[in-house]
């Protein structure tokens, strides 16, 4: 309770029209908004009456649409995991650590469905590329094997959200952290964001040992956002290391640049070629943006 009356808490559910903010008493309440408010899930809010305020953002993950446009998804989270099957479209990956480190979140990666024999191989084959690299958590969501470390690195304190195509088994892995939760499995695809589902819902959910997952329809694959190209060269998974010191140009893009310290590895297949590919389709679309943004000015 502030001086001027105002009650700060966290928006835990957001339901178009109004959020549910969980004050710090543990009490619940329904605010209205406008509809575009600019509030998600993860804000810290104070209210004062039907008046809500933003406090300032620790993180805010958006992801963009095939036509360009930025929709915000949640607010201070810590780590995105982004969930793999098999059918993944190669390059999700990559994209996706380089989109949660863009947005100032630490990225970690399960592979889901390991009880099936052809998942748990390419899992071990990820799990030698981004092992290293990124926390990594081979598991089954059905069967619940390899879920408790999960579960542990979630509890730290951490608040996340999954990033996976429709059909990896993001709601089954939610239900099996969450219990209670109980979505309805393939629920979470079937929302999109073109406005014709009103009812599209996210919300921050309480796991029953500690950390907290937040659900939206909307991870499933996005655009980058914000993103300039020094920062794909350094968060690019894998070239981290190459970047500071080992090209000839210290900003150098990795594309034709003579003395290209990326160009090596991948001709000594310390790189694969289809990473490599997946890191020039990135840089197309980063300096298209870039383009489009000094257009604009
Ligand atoms: P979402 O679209 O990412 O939310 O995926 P769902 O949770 O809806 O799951 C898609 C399908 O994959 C469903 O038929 C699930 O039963 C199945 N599935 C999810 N997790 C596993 C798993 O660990 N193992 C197997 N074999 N199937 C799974
Ligand atoms: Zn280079």
């Amino acid at each position: 309770q502030g001086e001027s009356g105002a009650e700060q808490g966290l928006i835990v559910s957001h339901f178009g029209v109004a959020v549910e903010v969980l004050f710090e008493t543990g009490e619940r309440r329904m605010v209205k908004v406008k509809r575009n408010s600019g509030h998600v899930v993860g804000d810290q809010v104070t209210v004062a009456g039907e008046v809500l305020n933003r406090l300032p953002r620790r993180t805010e993950l958006s992801r963009r649409d095939a036509r360009g446009g930025v929709h915000l998804l949640a607010a201070n989270l810590d780590v995105l995991g982004v969930v793999l099957a098999p059918g993944t479209p190669s390059g999700f990956l990559d994209r996706a650590i380089v989109a949660a480190r863009a947005a100032g979140l630490a990225p970690f990666v399960v592979f889901n469905k390991c009880d099936l024999p052809e998942s748990a191989e390419l899992s071990d084959a990820t799990a030698g590329v981004y092992g290293g690299i990124v926390p990594f958590f081979p598991l089954s969501a059905v069967t619940g094997a390899g879920i408790e470390p999960l579960r542990e690195f979630l509890r730290q304190g951490h608040r996340g959200a999954f990033v996976g195509t429709t059909g990896v088994g993001k709601s089954s892995l939610m239900n099996a952290l969450c219990p209670e939760l109980n979505l309805k499995v393939g629920e979470l695809s079937d929302y999109n964001w073109t406005g014709r589902h009103t009812t599209t819902v996210s919300s921050l959910h309480a796991l029953p040992g500690g950390g907290e997952l937040v659900d939206t329809p909307g991870f499933r694959d996005f655009g980058l956002v914000d993103i300039t190209v020094p920062e794909l060269a350094a968060w690019f998974p894998g070239f981290e290391a190459l970047q500071d010191h080992r090209c000839r140009f210290n900003d150098c893009r990795h594309r034709q640049e003579p003395g290209c310290a990326v160009r090596d590895e991948l001709s000594t297949g310390g790189i694969t070629q289809e990473r490599y590919q997946t890191y020039l389709l990135l840089l197309g679309e980063v300096e298209a943006l870039e383009e489009a943004a000094q257009r604009r000015n």
